[in-house]
């Protein structure tokens, strides 16, 4: 039956990681589009949209609660539709779980969403439309981004990589390459628009363009056309697997200078056994390898890694063994994480015997460990100069920004300085973040 009230305005939240952000500018973009507008309050919308996330159980627990208790919210009848990795994970049996939602869209049905909601609306009937398969006909460009100095920009969708652990295989996909034309002529509308810094996103960025041949393109192809836009001063890319980091993407990283030298290089694990477990088809030792090759063709080059413990069947020897690669490493940057387990993964099979009192010891001493590590690479840039994007101001009024490895940096200065890269003195540091002063003359390579 047509639903009598209209459906104006929409509320969307998002969980997880940085490629349901991304589905979520664009998925904006797309209501908006449709001459719907966005509230930030979900009592006052006619649709509810949650872009979920399925990598952890407390994600989607919370996603549970949240859409549970709009359950009550029977004065308005909004509709309600859940998107992203748990609506793949879960599919049909969401409808069952959450009785009040009315559409399911998968991860690569997102260019779905406007006609899923017309289906909604004149019918009202419940709908599910989760593809295993991502066609890649998405309207990028209609992304509506809050931020107006980086941008994310999604280059390859999907993993073929399935580790034992992890359920993004089976809730986005095979690896689907966008294409370079697409790609660069984003980000040569985003340099038109003004942005700064890219992020490029994919769960393995390295495998770009090994699913289309024919393209003749790969991950370093791609990173020298892009690197040749005026106005873009800094791409990053985010996530990395380390067996398909080549000797020609280091090379890339070295000479293209809007490349920043930070690398996200996830390890995961120290004991070779435990990643033969996970499935992540590298040793320690060929790990270690890789480490050096990067560390010697980009000197100084920062690298940031995720490290999942108690791992099923972990040992405490093997745990040290992680504990080791930490420190021989010195990494910059550290997603820590104990290991759980999820439904749908090789993993599930194995018995959870690492109790959780086990998990968290190891997970603290990995972050002391960490502080310990973080300390000395902040006391390094002591007295250096680093170049620093404004990004914002602080709420007692400093500048704030990062620096090209990812640091937290603040300055005194004009607010006419947020969008520029500028040249700040390191003096100190608290906690994570680097304090300095502009460096005299302040320049602005804006
Ligand atoms: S490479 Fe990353 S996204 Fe792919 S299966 Fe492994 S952990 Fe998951």
């Amino acid at each position: 039956m047509k639903r009598s009230r209209p459906v104006k305005k929409f509320f969307i939240k998002t969980y997880g990681c940085q490629m349901n952000e991304l589905d979520s500018e664009i998925m904006v973009g797309q209501l908006e589009k449709k001459g719907l507008t966005r509230t930030l309050d979900e009592k006052d919308a006619d649709l509810l949209l949650f872009n979920t996330c399925s990598i952890r159980d407390l994600a989607e627990r919370k996603v549970m609660g949240k859409v549970g208790t709009l359950m009550r919210m029977k004065h308005n009848k909004p509709i309600i539709g859940i998107t992203g990795c748990m609506a793949m994970a879960k599919k049909e049996s969401l409808l069952k779980k959450l009785p009040n939602i009315d559409f399911v869209l998968g991860t690569n049905n997102i260019s779905d969403l406007s006609n899923v909601l017309d289906h909604v609306i004149e019918t009202g009937q419940k709908t599910v439309k989760t593809d295993d398969a991502f066609e890649e006909n998405l309207d990028y460009l209609c992304a509506k981004r809050d931020d107006k100095i980086k941008a994310h920009v999604s280059i390859i969708r999907g993993c073929d990589k399935y580790c034992t652990y992890c359920v993004v295989p089976y809730t986005r996909g095979k690896e689907v390459s966008r294409s370079s034309e697409s790609i660069v002529s984003e980000v040569q509308m985003l340099a038109d628009k003004g942005y700064k810094e890219v992020t490029l996103l994919g769960q393995n960025v390295n495998s770009y363009g090994k699913d289309t041949p024919e393209n003749k393109t790969l991950f370093h192809d791609l990173l020298y056309k892009l690197d040749k836009i005026e106005g873009i001063d800094r791409i990053r890319f985010l996530t990395s697997h380390p067996i398909d980091i080549t000797k020609e993407l280091m090379h890339a990283i070295a000479d293209l200078p809007s490349l920043c030298k930070f690398v996200h290089f996830p390890i995961q694990a120290g004991s070779s056994r435990i990643l033969r477990k996970m499935h992540r088809i590298y040793t320690k030792e060929q790990y270690f390898e890789k480490v050096a090759m990067l560390q010697s063709i980009v000197p100084g080059v920062a690298i940031g890694t995720d490290i999942i413990v108690g791992f099923p069947t972990e040992t405490e020897a093997e745990f040290q063994e992680t504990y080791d690669a930490f420190k021989t490493i010195g990494f910059s940057q550290a997603f820590l994480y104990t290991y759980s387990p999820r439904k749908g993964t090789p993993a599930i099979r194995w018995k959870d015997d690492i109790t959780e009192s086990v998990k968290q010891d190891r997970l603290h001493r990995l972050m002391d460990l960490y502080d310990s590590v973080l300390k000395v690479h902040l006391e390094a840039m002591l007295g250096t100069c680093e170049k620093v994007l404004i990004e914002g101001t602080t709420r007692s009024g400093f500048l704030k920004g990062r620096t090209s490895c990812w640091k937290k940096a603040i300055v005194q200065g004009p607010s006419s300085l947020i969008g520029s890269i500028v040249d700040v003195d390191i003096h100190s540091f608290n906690h994570q973040t680097l304090i300095g002063k502009l460096a005299q003359p302040a320049i602005a390579f804006a």
